[in-house]
C-alpha cells in the first residue's frame, strides 16, 4: 500500500507517493541515529526521490547532493527543478566579459582575485550560479568538484547538515583521484622542474619537494606579475596560455605541499611509460583513512546510496565510515525482464588472450544475429579486446566505440541513433542509462571486469586484511552495473550476456553478498545450449 507524500514537504507535485520501498527507506533514514546511513538501493527504486525526501523530512537547511558525473547532476536537476540548485566547475561557463568566445575562453580563465568587482559580474554566470547554490538549501554537485571546493583554500560548501552520496560505491575512486599525486615527464618539462636524482625512490621526491614548491611559486608569481599589467580583456590566446599556465604552477606546488604532508611509509610509489612520457604516481594503499578529514567533516550526517554497496562492512572500511545505520531493498523490475545468460565460451586471461579472442569473436558474432534490429552494448573491458572486436567483426556498419576524451558525445549518437548499432565501450560501466526509446535490447559482457593486478596499489590492497574480498567485490559491483545499463524501467526488457569463465570463479568468490534480486536473474547456458538457473544453486 503506498503512502501519500505529505504536501507540506514541498517536494516537486509529480511525486505524490511513496512507493513502499521509498517509505521504508525515508523512515530507516528518519530514524538512524548514527552519523552515516547507508541504503543498497537498486535502480528503479527512485534514489533521487529517498535523498531529496530525506533533506526535507530531517529539515536540513543546508545538503549537498553529490554524484559521480556531470550528466546526473543535470538529470537530478530536471527532477527537482525549484528545489535543487546544481553547480558545476568554472570552465562549464562562459566568461561574461568574453562570452563570444566560450567556449575556448571560460569562466576559469577569470584572473580576477575579487570578481564581484568586475563590471560584468551581474551577468557572470558561474560567480551568480556560486551565490545562489551557497545561499540554496539543496545544492547538487559533483563529486570532483565538491572535494575541491569544500577542501580549498577557501572552503565552500562545507559545514552542511546533510551530505547525500548517490552512487557511494564510487565514492572511494573520487577521493583517490583527490588525494593522489601523479606527475609526467612532460609537465616537468614544461614549468621547467628537473626530476629529482634518483627518480625511482620515493626518498628522493621527498627531498625534491620544497625546493621545487620554491620553484614553482617564483614562475607562478612572475607570470602573474608580467600579467598584472594587461587587462584581461584584452589578453590575447598567449597571454590567456600563459595564465592557465600560471594558475597550473600554483596548484602543483599547493599539491606537492599536500603530499609532503600526507605522504608516509605506506604510500604505494611507483612509474609507468607510455608513447615516450614517464609518469610517476604516489597513491595510498587505503583512501578510507582520508575520508574523515575531506568528506565527512563537511557534514552532521550523510546518506550513501547505491544499488551496489552489497558488504557494507566492506564499504564502511573503503570510506572511513565506522558507526552506520544499513538497508538492503530489491529491485522492482520483474526478474523475467532482465534474463543474465551465462554462456562460458572464453577464459579470458592474458596468457589465453589471443587464443581466446577469436572464439569469442565467433560467439559475439552468432548472438547479434538475435538483435539485427535493436542496439547492442559490448562491455569489452579493455581496448584490447575493443580493438579486435572492431578489427574483426563482420557488421562493420553496426559498429561504433569511442575514445577517453569523446565518451560523452558517442553515448550520445548512440542513443539518439535510429540505426541498430553495436556499441564497443571499454568503459560505459556506469553514468549510462539506456531508457526504451533508445532501443537497446542486450547487453554482452565479454571479460570479467576484475581491477588489474599490475596496478601497485591494487596488488598493496589485496595483500592487507580482507584485501581478497574488496578486490572480488569490486569485480561484481561493476559486472552488476554493466548488466543494469539497459533496463531503466518496469516495463523495459533486456538481455545480457556474459561469456568468460571467469565469471564462475568471481560467483563463488561473492555468493554471500550478492542480493537474491540479481542472482535469480542468471541463467546458466551448458556445452549443448541447455539452460539452468543459477540462482536457485546458492
Ligand atoms: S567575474 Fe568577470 S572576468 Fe571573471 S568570469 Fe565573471 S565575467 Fe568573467
Amino acid at each position: 500500500m503506498s503512502v501519500k507524500i505529505d504536501p507540506l514537504l514541498g517536494l516537486p507535485e509529480i511525486f505524490k507517493e511513496w512507493r513502499d520501498d521509498q517509505y521504508t527507506a525515508t523512515v530507516a533514514i528518519e530514524n538512524c541515529t548514527k552519523p552515516h546511513f547507508l541504503g543498497d538501493i537498486p535502480v528503479g527504486v527512485g534514489k533521487s526521490l529517498i535523498g531529496v525526501g530525506a533533506h526535507k523530512i530531517l529539515k536540513s537547511e543546508k545538503t549537498i547532493y553529490t554524484c559521480g558525473t556531470k550528466q546526473l547532476q543535470d538529470q537530478i536537476l530536471r527532477d527537482f527543478a525549484g528545489l535543487a540548485v546544481s553547480l558545476k566547475g568554472k570552465s562549464n561557463y562562459p566568461c561574461a566579459a568574453r562570452e563570444d568566445e566560450f567556449p575556448q575562453i571560460t569562466a576559469d580563465d577569470c584572473s580576477l582575485s575579487s570578481p564581484s568587482a568586475c563590471k560584468y559580474y551581474s551577468n557572470c554566470g558561474y560567480y551568480q550560479q556560486r551565490e545562489i547554490a551557497r545561499n540554496s538549501p539543496l545544492v547538487v554537485l559533483n563529486n570532483a568538484y565538491f572535494l575541491n571546493e569544500a577542501n580549498g583554500f577557501y572552503p565552500s560548501f562545507s559545514g552542511n547538515q546533510l551530505l547525500i552520496a548517490d552512487e557511494v560505491d564510487a565514492l572511494d575512486n573520487a577521493l583517490m583521484s583527490f588525494v593522489e599525486f601523479r606527475i609526467t615527464t612532460r609537465q616537468l618539462e614544461k614549468y621547467g622542474l628537473i626530476p629529482p636524482y634518483h627518480p625511482e625512490k620515493k626518498e628522493s621526491w621527498i627531498e625534491w619537494i620544497p625546493g621545487t614548491v620554491d620553484k614553482l611559486k617564483e614562475k607562478a608569481d612572475k607570470v602573474g606579475y608580467n600579467l598584472r599589467f594587461s587587462n584581461f580583456m584584452n589578453w590575447d590566446k598567449n597571454d590567456i596560455e600563459k595564465n592557465r599556465s600560471r594558475k597550473t604552477m600554483e596548484k602543483l606546488a599547493g599539491r606537492l605541499n599536500d603530499l609532503k604532508i600526507g605522504l608516509d611509509y605506506s604510500w604505494v610509489f611507483y612509474s609507468s611509460y607510455s608513447n615516450g612520457v614517464t609518469e610517476w604516481v604516489f597513491k595510498p594503499v587505503n583512501v578510507g583513512s582520508y575520508a574523515k578529514r575531506y568528506l565527512w567533516k563537511h557534514a552532521e550526517f550523510s546518506i550513501g546510496m547505491s544499488g551496489t554497496i552489497l558488504d557494507p562492512n566492506i564499504m564502511c572500511k573503503e570510506l572511513g565510515i565506522q558507526n552506520c545505520d544499513y538497508m538492503q531493498l530489491p529491485s522492482p523490475f520483474p526478474v523475467k525482464n532482465r534474463p543474465i545468460h551465462y554462456k562460458p565460451v572464453v577464459n579470458l586471461k592474458r596468457s589465453s588472450m589471443s587464443t581466446e579472442l577469436p572464439i569469442l569473436k565467433n560467439a559475439i558474432e552468432e548472438d547479434l544475429k538475435n538483435y539485427q534490429y535493436k542496439k547492442v552494448l559490448i562491455h569489452t573491458v579493455s581496448y584490447t579486446i575493443r580493438n579486435y572486436l572492431l578489427e574483426t567483426l563482420q557488421c562493420k556498419e553496426r559498429l561504433v566505440s569511442h575514445e577517453s576524451n569523446n565518451r560523452e558525445e558517442w553515448l550520445a549518437k548512440f542513443k539518439s541513433s535510429k540505426y541498430p548499432l553495436v556499441m564497443l565501450s571499454p568503459s560505459f560501466d556506469r553514468g549510462v542509462d539506456l531508457r526504451e526509446e533508445d532501443n537497446c535490447a542486450a547487453v554482452f559482457i565479454c571479460k570479467v571486469p576484475y581491477m588489474s593486478l599490475g596496478d601497485p596499489q591494487v596488488k598493496a590492497k589485496t595483500e592487507t586484511p580482507g584485501g581478497w574480498d574488496w578486490y572480488f567485490m569490486k569485480a561484481i559491483q561493476t559486472v552488476m552495473q554493466m548488466t543494469g545499463r539497459h533496463i531503466r524501467s518496469v516495463e523495459q526488457c533486456g538481455d545480457t550476456i556474459i561469456y568468460d569463465q571467469q565469471f564462475e570463479k568471481l560467483l563463488n568468490k561473492t555468493k554471500d553478498i550478492i542480493p537474491y534480486w540479481w542472482k535469480d536473474a542468471i541463467i546458466y547456458h551448458d556445452m549443448n545450449n541447455s539452460k539452468v538457473k543459477i540462482g536457485s544453486m546458492f
